[in-house]
């Protein structure tokens, strides 16, 4: 379960002002901000149902797929990804090939110079670390400890850590990634100010623990099919009762101008 002080002192560092505007202004924002999180999570599940957790994969493997899936398409990191596991055998051999094979093996993922060198750096390090590459060690450790122990791995991101945490493990870690962002832009419920990074930490304060999977999971298809990067679909959108920006008035609303 995640530490609520960390969420606390997330939520802090994320307003400005004076000690004694701070901290009045900071719960009466922190509860509205709940409360549309509430929402949004409730109108989601009405559209979209509950989704069931299920292991994805090994913590190892998701940690790998997901450097992979930094920068391209889903499809994309898979076929890299089903090419690494059929080329080599085993993580060991992956961590002990030249850069230039494995990047050979990853191109169809993208940047495969730069995610070849990160994914062999990532490997030695668990190596040097626990003498295995194995990463179910991680369940035994609480969400603060899991998350800080992955981010002292280089070139490991919120993201990529709350991937590897959630999928493989379920532990209740937000991954805040293009679509989660923009639909919790749009919606109002991160300012326009606050960072992706941030957004991870933020926002999973504003769940309850057992709400972080199918919010994760519904956001991600809400931005896929309704709320999409180019002409979002607000019209008959689940979430327009909450949402600050719909990009476009619904048309009953534009016919009456
Ligand atoms: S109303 Fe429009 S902008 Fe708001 S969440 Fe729905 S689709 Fe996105």
């Amino acid at each position: 379960m995640s530490n609520v002080t960390d969420r606390d002192s997330t939520h802090r560092r994320l307003f400005t002002g004076s000690p004694a505007e701070c901290s009045t202004s900071n719960e009466s924002a922190r509860e509205a901000a709940r409360r549309k999180a509430q929402r949004i999570y409730g109108l989601l599940l009405a559209g979209y149902g509950t989704p069931a957790w299920r292991q994805h994969h090994n913590p190892m493997s998701q940690l790998i797929l997901t450097v992979l899936t930094q920068n391209t398409s889903d499809i994309n990191s898979g076929r890299a990804f089903q090419q690494l596991i059929a080329s080599f055998d085993g993580w060991e051999a992956v961590r002990d090939a030249p850069v230039e094979e494995i990047a050979q093996t990853i191109k169809s993922a993208g940047l495969s110079n730069i995610k070849a060198r990160r994914i062999k750096d990532i490997l030695r390090s668990i190596y040097e670390r626990n003498g295995s590459l194995s990463l179910d060690f991680l369940r035994s450790l609480d969400v603060v400890e899991a998350k800080s122990w992955l981010r002292s791995l280089g070139g490991v991101g919120p993201k990529t850590v709350a991937c590897v945490l959630l999928f493989s493990l379920g532990k209740p870690v937000l991954p805040v990634d293009t679509h989660v962002f923009r639909v919790s832009q749009r919606t109002g419920l991160v300012q326009p100010k606050v960072s992706v990074e941030a957004a991870h930490e933020y926002i999973e304060g504003l769940l309850q623990p057992e709400q972080v999977y199918a919010f994760h999971i519904n956001v991600i298809a809400h931005g896929r099919r309704v709320c999409k990067a180019q002409r979002p679909k607000c019209d008959g959108c689940v979430l327009h009762p909450v949402c600050d920006n719909p990009v476009a008035l619904p048309r009953r609303d534009a016919a009456r101008q």
